[in-house]
């Protein structure tokens, strides 16, 4: 059993996908542990994707995940980083196979409508930047 983060991005919540995105998940075998809708701020999401920062993509993601509320979930299942990563399917929703979250829902791979953990490394970290002990057990 692995853990990984997700979040569903303010383009998913704006235009009221929250249930259906959690559905896919959740008919794919994973299962929410941990759920909350947070509203970052501008170093918040600075600070969560510092990897990119220096790209030409970074401004543009910054304020893409500041323009509104996301939800933010820990998600547990058998090999759940790359089970929640196939379900979201690839960064560019073009490139996304049918029945993927990002072919159905996804705008643009800007507004990818969602985030999910790459490596059990980024999985711990990016959990911690969002959870505490009490609320993920
Ligand atoms: P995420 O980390 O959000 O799950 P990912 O792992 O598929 O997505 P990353 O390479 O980590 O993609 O990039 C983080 C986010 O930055 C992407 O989800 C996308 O919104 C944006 N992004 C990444 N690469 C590009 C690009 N070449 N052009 C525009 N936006 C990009
Ligand atoms: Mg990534």
């Amino acid at each position: 059993l692995e853990r990984t983060f997700s979040i569903i991005k303010p383009d998913a919540v704006k235009r009221n996908l929250i249930g259906q995105i959690v559905s896919k998940l959740e008919q794919n075998g994973l299962k929410i542990i941990a759920s909350k809708m947070v509203f970052l701020t501008v170093q918040e999401a600075k600070g969560f994707y510092a990897e990119h920062d220096g790209k030409p993509f970074f401004d543009t993601l910054i304020k893409n995940m500041t323009a509104g509320p996301i939800i933010v979930q820990v998600l547990e299942g058998d090999d759940a980083i790359a089970k929640n990563r196939e379900i979201m399917g690839p960064t560019d929703p073009e490139k996304a196979p049918a029945g993927s979250i990002r072919k159905e829902y996804a705008i643009s791979m800007q507004q990818n409508s969602v985030h999910g953990s790459d490596s059990p490394e980024s999985a711990q970290r990016e959990i911690s930047y969002f959870f505490s002990e009490i609320e993920v057990f």
